[in-house]
């Protein structure tokens, strides 16, 4: 076996299939193609056994979309689908995400037979005014009743997933937010500034002036409230965006900000080995069509250079607590991190934004707030 076919250990699943679309969402899901689903499946399975003997997964991330869109039976046979394709020996993680609204305890039964063991809730907010204004189909009784179902139904780990700095949000509300997370006692916080995406409802409205724009200051205002909540309910900040407790990191998330490689498969799912990143075909039904034809359902490939690749690495890598390992990733792309970054990483740790401790370069709490600034600056 050479480097170029190494065993993928993280498997991407997704599913773009959602119950409405959400004004600020640029990701690839669907509304009212609810009739594609029973096939679109089908084509999963089919790229499912394409991979097999290529995976032995330590991590299985089943993304959206809305992965529990759909009925329970629906759910069952492609989740068992996933689970059977590969040598699951070493699987140490298997998450999938769920929606508020979307989840019953059948659901959950099947979740937890098929050995899903971390569900990463889209809550985004207790706040029914602002779910509205979020274009939300749940409200905030959903979410508190998607926790019990969950709990109860044996799902060891939980992730809140929250929108920040909503237009119409003030930090006492983002504050009440927060706090009402932590009542719900998850292992995992996911905290993340709503972007306003090129092509999404809320960059229209933004655009004529019919929604405020996005401020940075208050942006980070928001960000710091709920740093300092989560703090101090014993939360680690282990990313920009991301808290855990007790060490309970997301492993696949983790694999990502790494640059490790890993396998994505279904519509729009990316992929990346030892610097060859592919692309699968965004449309549900061109993705079927494909691979009932036999075909991969490529979207596009690209061999990314090394100094590019060095770049992907510290720029998912900074965003980390504990950053990168500059001699690691000097060896694993064959540039010197220290020669060809010497500027500018002396620029950074003079002006207080980065720590260099021994091979370690992280960003400091001032730094992680001008992250994207100063991940600029590295750009070869
Ligand atoms: S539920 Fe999630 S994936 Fe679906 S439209 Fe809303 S934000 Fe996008």
């Amino acid at each position: 076996m050479t480097a170029s076919d190494a065993i993928f250990e993280h498997l991407y699943v997704h599913f773009p299939f959602c119950a409405r679309k959400c004004p600020y969402c640029d990701f690839n899901s669907h509304a009212g193609r609810d009739d594609l689903i029973d096939r679109y499946i089908d084509a999963l399975v089919l790229e499912l056994e394409r991979w097999a003997g290529q995976v032995r997964p330590r991590t299985i991330f089943v993304g959206g979309g809305t992965p529990t869109h759909g009925d329970a039976s629906a759910l069952e046979r492609y989740i068992d689908a996933v689970r059977d394709a590969f040598d699951a020996a070493a699987l140490e993680e298997f998450t999938i995400e769920a929606n508020p609204g979307s989840l019953d305890r059948a659901k959950v039964r099947a979740l937890v037979r098929a050995g899903v063991n971390r569900v990463s809730l889209g809550v985004q907010s207790f706040d029914d005014r602002l779910l509205e204004m979020l274009g939300r189909v749940h409200n905030a009784a959903d979410a508190v009743r998607g926790v019990e179902i969950l709990r109860a139904g044996g799902i060891e780990r939980l992730s809140v997933d929250l929108i920040l700095a909503t237009p119409g949000q003030s930090l006492a509300d983002q504050e009440r937010d927060v706090a009402r997370a932590i009542d719900l006692d998850p292992e995992h916080v996911s905290a993340y500034v709503l972007t306003f995406e090129e092509g999404t409802a809320f960059t229209r409205l933004m655009e004529e002036g019919r929604m405020p724009a996005p401020e940075a200051e208050r942006d980070l205002a928001h960000l710091h409230v709920v740093c300092e909540r989560l703090a101090a309910a014993g939360y680690e900040r282990y990313e920009i965006s991301n808290f855990a407790r007790g060490g309970r990191v997301c492993l696949h998330n983790l694999a990502y900000w790494r640059n490790a490689n890993w396998l994505g498969v279904g519509a729009g799912a990316h992929s990346h080995r030892d610097g060859r990143r592919w692309k699968n075909v965004d449309d549900p039904a061109a993705y079927a069509a494909a691979l009932e034809r036999s075909d991969a359902p490529l979207d596009w490939e690209e061999h990314v250079p090394p100094p590019s690749q060095l770049f992907e690495s510290l720029m998912m890598g900074l965003r980390l607590a504990d950053g990168v390992d500059v001699n690691e990733l000097s060896s694993r792309h064959g540039i010197d991190v220290r020669t060809t970054y010497e500027d500018v990483i002396r620029e950074h740790v003079a002006g207080g934004r980065a720590v260099l401790d021994g091979s370690r370069l992280f960003l400091t709490e001032g730094g992680l707030d001008l992250a994207n600034r100063v991940i600029r600056d590295f750009v070869p």
